[in-house]
């Protein structure tokens, strides 16, 4: 292969949005991926039946459209046939006894909606509202911002001169509080508690996990603002779009071409070496989409002690499973009509449910009654199967690894590996549950297919023991403690190596956060070009 400016090592969304950002910069840029397929956790494909297309792994885009790569690409990819597509329903939650609530997209319907359960908190949504949107800017620019850099301290600083000293600390200290104390404390409404909680699992948290709360209150107001949007076609349209800006710029992607070692001379990344044998040169940078113990425990030949002995010790997240219905007719909910036309629907019987579940399962527990995510994908776009038939999306983010039991008393959890058996039994425990609320699911399945967490760190390496999110999101590994405390934020100890993917901040999700923040750095000019350019508009003011 040629030389290249760029080789990224795999191809999830941040390593395809950091090459599509170089690439249109002018950068010759190499993506090299594993798999058969590009995209990472991003995957559309008929894998129940013919016509039927499933995005396979993650599915909704609301971080993507809000974040800083779509605003630098957005004009690009649409022009390589991306398009979006929305919802006026993104979310809510249906409780046991047949209630839901729903999250909709404007402050005044939202209010409405929770006064509707309990008369005032309509107006605790329009104070917690007018409690957070003057801050926006922070909490946005602190997933948007390289932490532990200039910009990062010029963040810190804008804050400290808009609080004071002892009003940063009080910021400070509410951004750590846990959902169950925020949401106790603005709404009464247990209704309204479980409309928020079962949102923070979606961050990797618990409700009763550190930044949980006001991680619950970023999401309200993103998805009250920004909807749920998806690609018109499924998710693999937006990797199709980044790879077409790669091309472009004369790039290339590869795939079934798994990278086994960084090459390194005299201190500095030069390139790759694929499992085939063949070398790749880097001129300028290599960028690694993967988790720190691949990069300091497999890549690099002769890691650094200190960053090799942090990876050792990197913690990952609760395990996921997904599960994937096709269906004969679209399903036909219980209850609120607006089930049907709601994006994503969460089955929980509140916050307290969710804690309860997310215990279970940090305790190696299948939990007894599960926070069941219902996505409905053709409640936006209609074109993934064909006319008249359904499709259910469905994640379970409270599972262990290595299980040690059922909380329910019901499963035979045997070795506590996660085996076909065990997989498909508990499968079968969640589709029971859906089918109470929506009586024609069970006689509608066309296809099912389960994905284990064994299944999903099968199918890439970056989801180790099945944790969708690269990586434990508690405090000590989290903002500016990610990936590790001593190597936080995306540059390495290697020069020219750099480290993107959900394990680096700002963390999982599909905003492409930490691509976009290593494209900003790489595409920088150097300092003396800084200097001249400001001195010139010095000189061109005067
Ligand atoms: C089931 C599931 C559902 C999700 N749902 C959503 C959602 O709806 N919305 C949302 O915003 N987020 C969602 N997430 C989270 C989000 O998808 C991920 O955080 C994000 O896609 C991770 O991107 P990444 O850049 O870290 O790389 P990944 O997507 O993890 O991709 C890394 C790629 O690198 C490749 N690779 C690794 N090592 C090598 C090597 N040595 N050589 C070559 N290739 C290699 C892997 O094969 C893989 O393709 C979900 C995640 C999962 C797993």
């Amino acid at each position: 292969m040629a030389d290249f400016d760029a080789v990224v090592v795999g191809s999830g969304v941040n390593g395809l949005a950091c090459g599509a950002l170089l690439a249109k910069s002018g950068w010759r840029v190499c993506v090299l991926e594993r798999n058969d397929w590009l995209g990472g956790a991003i995957k559309t494909a008929e894998i129940t039946q013919p016509g039927f297309r499933h995005d396979v792994f993650s599915a909704w885009h609301p971080l993507w459209v809000g974040g800083a790569a779509h605003a630098q690409l957005g004009d690009d990819l649409a022009r390589h046939g991306l398009e979006y597509v929305n919802t006026d329903h993104p979310t809510g939650t249906l409780f046991p006894d047949g209630e839901a609530a729903f999250l909709l997209r404007s402050a005044e319907a939202n209010a409405a909606e929770l006064d509707r359960h309990h008369a005032g908190d309509g107006d605790a949504w329009r104070r917690m509202l007018d409690e957070f949107l003057p801050n926006a800017d922070l909490a946005f620019g602190v997933l948007g911002t390289e932490l532990w850099s200039k910009r990062g301290a010029g963040l810190a600083l804008k804050a400290y001169r808009r609080f004071g000293r002892d009003g940063i600390l009080d910021f400070s200290g509410g951004l750590l509080a846990s959902a169950r104390d925020r949401l106790g404390e603005r709404f009464a409404s247990e209704r309204a508690h479980g409309l928020l909680a079962p949102w923070v699992l979606h961050t990797g948290l618990g409700p009763d996990a550190a930044c949980s709360g006001y991680m619950a209150e970023v999401i309200a107001v993103a998805v009250q603002d920004g909807g749920m949007p998806i690609p018109r076609g499924g998710g693999a349209r937006l990797v199709d779009a980044l790879v077409a800006v790669i091309h472009a710029a004369g790039g290339a992607c590869e795939t079934e071409t798994e990278v086994d070692r960084i090459l390194v001379y005299n201190g500095r990344a030069v390139g790759v070496r694929t499992a085939t044998g063949e070398t790749v040169t880097a001129t300028r940078a290599v960028v690694a989409n993967v988790t720190p113990t691949q990069l300091y425990g497999r890549l690099l030949a002769d890691p650094p002690r200190e960053a090799a002995q942090r990876a050792q010790r990197f913690r990952y997240g609760r395990s996921e499973m997904q599960i994937h219905f096709a269906l004969s007719e679209p399903p036909r909910w219980e209850g609120d009509e607006r089930l049907a036309q709601t994006a994503i629907v969460h089955l929980t019987p509140g916050l307290d449910g969710v804690s309860r579940a997310v215990n279970e399962a940090d305790r190696g527990l299948l939990p007894a009654e599960a926070t069941v995510v219902v996505g409905q994908p053709l409640t936006i776009d209609p074109s993934r199967a064909p006319a008249g038939k359904g499709i259910l999306w469905i994640q379970l983010q409270e599972l262990p690894w290595q299980v040690r039991g059922d909380a329910a008393g019901e499963l035979d959890t045997g070795s506590g590996t996660w085996t076909e058996s065990l997989r498909e039994r508990y499968a079968d425990r969640i589709q029971a549950r859906l089918a109470r609320h929506i009586p024609n699911l069970e006689s509608s399945i066309l296809a099912r297919v389960a994905l284990s967490p064994a299944d999903l760190e099968a199918a890439n390496p970056n989801l180790v023991h099945g944790d969708p999110y690269g990586g434990a999101l508690t405090l000590d590994q989290n903002f500016l403690w990610r990936p590790f405390p001593g190597r936080p934020g995306h540059r390495t100890p290697i020069d020219g190596l750099w480290h993107v993917g959900a394990s680096t901040h700002p963390g999982p999700g599909l905003g492409a956060g930490s691509g976009a923040l290593v494209a900003e750095q790489l595409l920088e000019p150097p300092v003396p070009q800084r200097l001249v350019a400001r001195a010139r508009g010095l000189v061109g003011r005067g």
